[in-house]
């Protein structure tokens, strides 16, 4: 749902909420999957016909610049985030989705952090991985192997 602080905020910003945006903004809000740009590109295109996958790609960078949508990068490109509170999340190894997970509060780590670096620590994200509960209820083999040997590639080529 698009509230009227979204327009408001990129008004301030001397931006407007053309309908792609609008679109793209629900698109996004309305799953909870982590979308990339290609799936957003066809969930809008089924009420926008004429938008072009560069079209939702820009639209989505800028909405992300504004603080609307998060983005993460992702071993298959970016993804899009509607929740842009803080959470963790959790990448399955065996069907590649992306869940939400409550952020971890662990008092003290970035004070450590700080500490030892002598960094200014100002947020921290975990990343979990592993199997979700719908993969080891239909026994999913997780494929390690193969994400090991992807990822074992010698250096310097
Ligand atoms: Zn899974
Ligand atoms: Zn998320």
């Amino acid at each position: 749902m698009i509230t009227n602080k979204v327009i408001d905020t990129l008004r301030d910003r001397g931006l407007r909420l053309t309908r792609p945006r609008r679109i793209i903004l629900d698109v996004v809000r309305a799953t909870d999957a982590h979308p990339t740009a290609a799936f957003v590109y066809r969930r809008v295109r089924r009420r926008l016909p004429r938008v072009s996958l560069a079209t939702v790609y820009r639209n989505l960078r800028m909405l992300a610049a504004e603080g609307f949508l998060a983005e993460r990068a992702d071993e298959a490109g970016m993804r899009f985030d509607g929740n842009t509170g803080p959470h963790d999340h959790f990448t399955c190894l065996a069907c590649r989705r992306i869940y939400d997970m409550p952020a971890r509060v662990e008092p003290g780590a970035r004070r450590r952090l700080s500490a030892r670096t002598g960094f200014e620590v100002l947020d921290h994200r975990t990343e979990y991985y592993g199997r979700c509960a719908a993969c080891r209820r239909s026994r999913g083999r997780l494929s390690l192997t193969r994400q090991r040997r992807s990822n074992g590639k010698p250096q310097g080529q």
